[in-house]
């Protein structure tokens, strides 16, 4: 708008000296041109005439000059001083010339009268006033317009000058105007570009992140888009703040209801020992102290009963551990190393009555639950012995490697293996793949392992080729 407004107004200003330079100045300077040479044509027919080249053509033309051509530019000369009205200078420039023109006719006009016969030639009264009149007092007139000529040729240069001089200084001005404000334009719309890009990127990083975050169950990860106006993205983060909310709720729900469980099953597997104990203590007392009166049938009934009795007890105290998982200790800095050397000695008598090879790794320090992780490990390397080939030498390798978030172990055998379709099913609780008769157990160990796991933030899975071996993966966050 200021650019267009500046335009116009050199525009204006270049019209102006244009119609100046050809209303005035351009003019001027021709109408002078010819003054100049009418004066000293003048002069020369004048000087001409008195050495008595009275020729009919010289006094044609001196007529010609004195009476139509010079009378004529001075009237161009005074519509000029009318059209410069303003500059007092040449005003005063132009009157003399016009007095001086004056003049010039006039004596032009004296010689004319002087001599007009060849007698007047001859006369010496008439020829030596024509001479004077024309050595002295036409040369200093002629000299003089020449000079007022000549000053006013300059005045009209100087004034064209700083016409020009003056637009080219506004087109200067204009031009850096233009720059400067071309500059600002694109500057502002490199900010302008900036803050859109940045208002649309940032709130899609934040929603990144926040989504990031649910998948690593951070449920307080509502996503604090401050997106103002209402656009999509506002849409979308809303959307995305109820999505979570909701799965906020459903994982509290869900939560409570399994807080609910485990506390129903810790109960119940507590009550169920005092009933329990007593079955088996009464059976046992029966066995050691009524046998006699038993017979063969009683007594094998009996053994069914006490066997069963010990194998609940087994249940139900494997079911309140599984209860009491992360309830008690707390998190404090540990060394697998340490932990797996303990493990090790513990099971000392099983690892060197199955000729068992274990090859621990380096393992990391981290924070954990001792005593879980003390029976993770336990429970991982003694399946890793009882699930053994026959005939075939145990070998047991367990490492850990480091990731971003988290540490990942692998405990290896070279086992039965497991089938594809089962590998899902074994961290069941209670879920076992073989009978008692072929290996002893409560289908526990692994359900455990699991539940140790999740209290560490991890997972775990296992990789199975069955008839040649397992390997049991877990991840623990750091
Ligand atoms: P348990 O050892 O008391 O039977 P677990 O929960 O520890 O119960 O294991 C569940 C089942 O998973 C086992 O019965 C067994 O069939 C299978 N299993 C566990 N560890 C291994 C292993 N290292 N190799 C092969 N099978 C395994």
């Amino acid at each position: 708008m200021i650019v267009m407004l500046l335009n116009h107004n050199v525009t204006k200003k270049s019209e102006l000296t244009y119609d100046i330079l050809k209303s005035e100045i351009a003019p001027a300077i021709t109408t002078l041109n010819q003054f100049k040479a009418y004066n000293n044509e003048l002069l020369l027919l004048s000087f001409n005439k008195i050495a008595a080249k009275n020729s009919i053509k010289n006094t044609n033309r001196m007529k010609q000059i004195s009476e139509v051509e010079l009378p004529y530019l001075k009237i161009k000369l005074n519509e000029l001083k009318n059209i410069s009205n303003k500059n007092n200078s040449k005003i005063a420039l132009i009157d003399q010339l016009n007095k001086y023109t004056d003049s010039t006719l006039l004596i032009n006009k004296t010689i004319y009268n002087l001599l007009q016969t060849s007698k007047d030639y001859t006369t010496p009264s008439k020829i030596n006033k024509a001479r004077e009149l024309s050595n002295l007092k036409l040369s200093n007139l002629s000299f003089t317009i020449e000079n007022i000529i000549v000053n006013l040729q300059v005045a009209y240069n100087k004034e064209y000058e700083n016409y020009q001089s003056e637009l080219s200084l506004q087109l200067h001005n204009i031009s850096n105007f233009i720059l400067i404000t071309s500059l600002l334009g694109i500057l502002l719309g490199i900010i302008v570009a900036f803050f859109t890009i940045t208002s649309i990127i940032k709130p899609i990083k934040d929603l990144e992140a926040s989504a990031l975050r649910i998948s690593e169950g951070d449920y307080n990860a509502i996503v604090h888009v401050k997106v103002k106006g209402k656009n999509e993205l506002t849409s979308l983060a809303n959307s995305f703040n109820i999505m979570i909310g909701k799965l906020k709720q459903s994982f509290n729900e869900i939560n409570s209801k399994n807080k609910e469980i485990e506390n129903f099953v810790y109960i119940a597997s507590h009550d169920l020992q005092e009933p329990l104990r007593t079955i088996n203590s009464f059976s046992l007392l029966l066995e050691e102290q009524n046998s006699e009166q038993l017979d063969d049938e009683a007594k094998q009934y009996l053994k069914f009963i006490s066997e069963a009795g010990m194998r609940m007890k087994d249940l139900v105290v494997g079911l309140m551990d599984y209860g009491r998982l992360g309830r008690l200790g707390e998190l404090k800095a540990l060394n697998c190393n340490t932990i797996v050397e303990q493990v090790k000695n513990d099971l000392g008598n099983v690892i060197s009555k199955n000729n068992a090879t274990i090859v621990i790794g380096p393992l990391p320090k981290l924070n954990g639950y001792e005593t879980e992780l003390r029976l993770l490990f336990q429970n991982l390397i003694s399946n890793a012995i009882k699930f053994q080939k026959p005939n075939a030498l145990v070998s047991i390798k367990i490492t850990a490697e480091e990731e971003a978030n988290f540490w990942k172990f692998a405990v290896e055998d070279n086992g039965i293996g497991i089938k594809e379709a089962d590998l899902e099913k074994i961290f069941s609780i209670f879920q076992r793949l073989h009978s008692r008769e072929e290996y002893e157990g409560t289908g526990i160990g692994l359900a455990h392992c699991k539940k140790i796991v999740e209290i560490h933030n991890g997972q775990i899975w296992v990789k199975s080729v069955y008839n040649e071996g397992s390997t049991f993966y877990f991840t623990i966050s750091k």
